[in-house]
Order: structure tokens, then sequence, then C-alpha cells
């Protein structure tokens, strides 16, 4: 699944591709895609002579601005979009077209049908599901590590599962919740009621770093992702734990592991990343290797 880097990656090259682009006509041929409003003709009839003025992004949620309605999109597993010339073929899996006016068409494909769309008055997105369940925006101003800890550091539930709950911070998913754990030193099922206020800081920095530079890179491309231009992400090639177990830590050289915690893949170095007894324990004597 896209995660915070990808998704701001297709909103990047979605920028360069739509904005000041026209709708002529939009085709909706899988209605679950759209859940809003219930009615795919509606969906189709509100879009047309509609112009694309901003692509925004709030967690994994793509929200695209037009004149006097905002569309927001959710990629889940496999969505994608791509531009084509209007006599290119469409491709299997294609659900949505958005024709425009000057011959060219955004197509979305989505082998999973997962994706959603969602369409608002101006406004009326921010207090409606999906957009209104979300937690901190972690690449904002407003992701400061007295935030992040306010709404985290009184929670007895292992940080994997925490972290990867959009209602607390939304943008992380499997990829870069075990990458940021893994630059921080800290144990995937270790309690967020366990950590010292030195360990909050180091979290803080290295969910900010590992997003930042991942996003400096174009995303990941694991699986089947593309970015908006069809381009692979570069990131894949700097994952630190995720995917990487049976592989030499870099830092340590001792095997990356792998367990299921909330029904994830978990990846992380058990020298590295050790489970604390308790926060008595200094962040000093965590440290090593
Ligand atoms: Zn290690």
């Amino acid at each position: 699944m896209p995660e915070l880097p990808e998704v701001e990656t297709v909103r990047r090259t979605l920028i360069q591709l739509i904005v000041g682009k026209t709708i002529e006509q939009a085709t909706v041929s899988l209605p679950r895609i759209i859940q809003k409003p219930d009615d795919t003709m509606l969906f189709e009839e509100a879009l047309a002579g509609r112009t694309f003025m901003e692509i925004d992004r709030r967690g994994k949620f793509l929200r695209m601005v037009l004149d006097g309605i905002i569309l927001v999109s959710h990629l889940r597993m496999e969505g994608r979009y791509g531009v084509y010339a209007h006599h290119e073929p469409v491709e299997p899996h294609t659900h949505v077209i958005f024709r425009f006016t000057d011959g060219s068409e955004l197509r979305y494909r989505d082998v999973r049908q997962f994706g959603t769309m969602h369409l608002f008055a101006p406004g009326e997105e921010w207090t409606s599901p999906p957009l209104n369940k979300l937690g901190l925006e972690p690449l904002s101003d407003n992701f400061t590590c007295e935030a992040f800890r306010s709404v985290l550091a009184h929670r007895s539930s292992k940080l994997k599962p925490l972290l990867l709950n959009q209602a607390y911070v939304t943008g992380l998913g499997n990829i870069y919740v075990d990458e940021a754990l893994y630059e921080a030193r800290i144990h995937p099922e270790q309690t967020a009621d366990s950590l010292s206020a030195q360990e909050w800081q180091t979290l803080h920095q290295a969910v900010v770093k590992t997003l930042s530079e991942a996003v400096r890179q174009g995303g990941s491309s694991i699986k089947s992702y593309v970015n908006g231009q069809g381009e692979m992400g570069m990131f894949q090639q700097q994952l630190q734990a995720y995917g990487r177990s049976g592989e030499a830590c870099a830092r340590c050289g001792n095997p990356i592991v792998k367990i299921v915690l909330a029904g994830r893949g978990t990846h992380f170095c058990q020298t590295c990343q050790r489970m604390k007894r308790s926060r008595k324990r200094t962040a000093a004597s965590v440290k090593k290797g």
C-alpha cells in the first residue's frame, strides 16, 4: 500500500500533469470506487466542466481541488493514476476516466478495487469521513514532539500498532513504521507508556527523517507501486529493516528478524532495538553498536 511518501510523490507528479486541465467528461465503470455521492451518475455530472486547481494531500489521501468541488482519493492497495492521450488503449482494471478538453485523459487503475473517491462541497471534506478522522500530519508544522507525545505517550499498547493507527498519526504504514523504529533503535513491541522523554524525541526525529528522506527519493517501490508518471521510487534501496529479514543489520551485522505483530509483518534488529524492561533504564544503556 502506498504510504505518505508514495502518495506525496503521486501528488507532485499529478500537479505537473493535470493542474489547469478542465474535465470534459468523467466516466466511472466500477461504481464501488465512488463512495460519495451514492450515485455514480451524480459524480460524473458534478465533475463535468470543472478544472483541477490544486492537488493537496492529507495523510495517505489525495485532496484534489477543482473549481467549486473537492475530490478526495485514496489509492489503498494498488490504485494508481496515469495521464494518457485519448487514443491510447485503455488498460485493464481502469475504473475511472477523466477526459480533458485538451484530448488527454487522467485514468485511475486499481487491480484490487479497494481505492475510494469522495466528492465534497469545498470545506465539507474536513468535517466528514474520511478526512475528519485523521490524526497528526507528520511533515507539517503541527507535528511537534510535544504533540506526538501527547497523543501516544499515555497509551499502554505496543508502538507498532499505535503508529499504524491513522487516528493518531496519519501517513505511516507498515514500511515506514518499521524504518522509523529501526532508525530510533526502539523495539516495535515496546509499549508507548514505557518510553522516556529522550526516546520520544529520538522517535519523533526518526519519523520525520525517514518520511522526509523517502519523499526526497520519490518513495519506495514495493511490488506494483509506481507513481503518477510510471516511474519507480528510489527509496526501496535504502530500506534498512523492511523486507530485509535474514540480511545483516547495517549497524551491527546481526540478522534483521521478522515477526508478526498485530497481523503485520514486522522487521527489526534484535540487537539494536532491544526490548526495554523499565522506563527507568537510560537511553545510553540501550544504545549499542
Ligand atoms: Zn543491529
